[in-house]
């Protein structure tokens, strides 16, 4: 292939590629930034600069860029089979995956069904809990149809994933082509309309839903609920216990509870799972993100034996699950998550990540002081630094002025990669990042939020 220059890439990305999320009127504005490689927790572009990956990629990168384990696992795969189907066959690993994640993730979710993304993982958690009720024996469950989500929860951007979605800014324009869901509130505010404590707002919400299933549990399948961290409605954490209620409402009436683990799964909240914090277990719970380190699309729904119980019987009953994606349970895909998870134990991952949360917690503390950060939120190593324009108000800045993404381009002078959601400044470092990189992580962005938002270094 001919070398290529860094203008001609450029020049060709703003002529053929649409970006997600991407306003691509300013985006085509702006010089962009192409990734030619990765090596440990930095990035680099096409022009040899280097940048720390503060939000790990989008979420999904574990033990760091490059790493060897992984790239050999995939490597070794690819030299026997990249891809065999899951329909009707088997592959060596996803079998072996399968049971790797039977074995850590909470008891109870003994069958793993794959697909390739966080929305896929959740459309198919939604179609089973569906289709669960629908064969059940007993006519009065047929009724059991509908789904409980939570207010500013995201589940991903198909429109089962939206419809259980509730972002007005990404999610209200669909509105008339969802399926209709039971929206509840959600305890995952700081900023309460009633000046609430978080415990007092916790017990309302939680009474909130057991109004809502007392009432309704005859016509409800699931609730879906990110456990302990809101992610895309800018980090916003759960009280402790709220999961836990939740799974008793749950179980006390009838209903089936989802877990959508894609973002906080993979020791991203300082635990393998977020449902352990609370002993919590699902009845389904959908894996991607950080499941094959980064490296490959690769997604998995978890569900109990009694939920997979309901789907056997003779040809002619049809309680077959049809779904199935094209590359469901790709053997790569399958080898990286392996190696993935051997990660994890041999380097002792999560033991690790005490030292470094608490090292997060401290250095976010002065952040909290700046005139223009209105609220500093972490759960292990998940971060969203909130900016406004008012500290005492909250107002936030006005949208035209683009503040949030002119702190990232200041941080990314500076060497290193975030992204906003919002008004907020999202910091989700790579688990295995070193202390001084992390340091790095909160010095880069403490100063590109003050040089942008008090006009100083
Ligand atoms: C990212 C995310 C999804 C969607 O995953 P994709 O792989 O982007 O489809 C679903 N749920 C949560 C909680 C997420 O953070």
């Amino acid at each position: 292939m001919d070398i290529l220059q860094p203008e001609q890439l450029e020049h060709w990305d703003k002529e053929y590629v649409w970006h997600p999320f991407t306003q691509m009127r300013e985006y085509r504005k702006e010089k962009p930034l192409i990734v030619e490689r990765g090596e440990g927790s930095y990035l680099f572009d096409v022009e040899g600069n280097k940048y720390l990956d503060g939000i790990s990629s989008l979420w999904v990168t574990v033990h760091g860029h490059g790493k060897e384990a992984i790239n050999r696992a995939i490597i070794e795969q690819l030299d026997k089979v990249a891809h065999s189907t899951l329909l009707g066959e088997a592959n060596i690993p996803s079998i072996l995956l399968a049971k790797k994640l039977v074995e850590i993730t909470p008891p109870g979710l003994d069958y793993v069904f794959y697909s390739e993304s966080g929305s896929t993982a959740v459309e198919i958690a939604l179609k089973i809990a569906y289709q669960y009720w629908q064969q059940q024996g007993d006519e009065k469950y047929k009724s059991k149809r509908k789904f409980v989500s939570l207010v500013n929860a995201y589940h991903g951007d198909t429109i089962g994933s939206v419809s259980v979605g509730g972002i007005d800014l990404f999610h209200k324009i669909f509105s008339h082509l969802l399926f209709e869901t039971l929206s509840v509130p959600a305890p995952y505010c700081y900023r309460c309309p009633l000046d609430l404590s978080k415990d007092t707002c916790s017990m309302q919400c939680v009474g909130e839903m057991e109004i809502l299933l007392a009432r309704h549990h005859r016509e409800i399948a699931g609730v879906i609920v990110e456990p302990l961290v809101q992610g895309a409605a800018g980090m916003i954490v759960a009280p402790e216990g709220y999961l836990g209620k939740v799974r008793e409402l749950c179980t006390k009436y009838n209903i089936l509870l989802i877990a959508d683990e894609v973002a906080v799964g993979f020791g991203r909240t300082g635990k393998l799972f977020a449902c352990e914090h609370e002993n919590v277990k699902p009845d389904l719970m959908c894996l991607a993100k950080g499941i094959t380190g980064g490296y490959l699309p690769l997604a998995a729904t978890m569900a109990t034996g009694e939920i997979y119980n309901a789907f056997l019987g003779g040809i002619e009953e049809c309680k077959t699950f049809y779904h199935g994606h094209t590359y469901t349970g790709n053997p790569l895909g399958c080898a990286a998550a392996l190696a993935n998870l051997e990660l994890f134990e041999k380097d002792k991952l999560i033991e690790t990540l005490e030292e470094k949360i608490s090292f997060l917690t401290h250095g976010l503390e002065r952040f909290k002081e700046l005139k223009h950060v209105g609220d500093v939120r972490q759960k292990g190593m998940m971060v969203g630094i909130e900016l406004v324009e008012n500290k005492e108000t909250k107002e936030p800045f006005p949208v035209r002025a683009n503040i949030p993404h002119r702190v990232i381009l200041e941080a990314r002078k500076n060497g290193l990669i975030i992204r906003p959601l919002g008004n907020v400044i999202v910091l989700m470092p790579i688990l295995s990042m070193s202390l001084s990189e992390l340091k790095d992580v909160l010095d880069i962005t403490c100063a590109a939020i003050k040089k942008v938002t008090e006009g100083e270094a």
